[in-house]
């Protein structure tokens, strides 16, 4: 049995692909990861202003506000580093993956079936960061694994 979490994941995106079609998910999830990509950039911004604010401090109420400042950047940053590079690196995955081995379309098929890795990974499934898809595409109905 694998980490519930991240099969609860893998099903939301088999869904929102199947919502939304391959190509519109792949927008709109590097658009996701851009912005958490931003975050982490403001918070490191913040942590600077935090370490400022604590070698400037006029007080020890002021070195106090920088150090939750700085803390608070860090955080930030971290958060918007790992949230980035996981949806980042689904995204290139599963794009590497989306174009047709039978007739070279890229990214029109059908979502046939998906699922969390752990659940029911097909013989011929590469290294798929938890989600795999059993695609058709919708050309040539050839099928294959991303
Ligand atoms: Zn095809």
């Amino acid at each position: 049995m694998g980490c519930p979490t991240r099969e609860k994941s893998a099903m939301h995106t088999v869904a929102r692909i199947r919502k939304l079609g391959f190509r519109r998910w792949y927008e709109r999830t590097l658009i996701e990861a851009y912005a958490h990509l931003v975050t982490c950039l403001l918070g490191t911004i913040l942590a600077f202003a935090g370490i400022e604010m604590v070698v400037t401090r006029t007080g020890p109420a002021h070195g106090l506000l920088g150090v939750g400042v700085g803390a608070l950047g860090i955080a930030l940053s971290l958060f918007g580093v790992s949230h980035f590079a996981r949806i980042f690196s689904l995204a290139q995955r599963l794009g590497a993956r989306a174009t047709c081995p039978s007739c070279g379309t890229y990214a029109i098929f059908t979502v046939v079936a998906g699922g969390p890795e752990e659940e029911q990974p097909p013989d011929d499934a590469p290294e798929t960061d938890g989600v795999w898809l059993k695609v058709k595409c919708r050309k040539c109905d050839n099928t294959w694994t991303i």
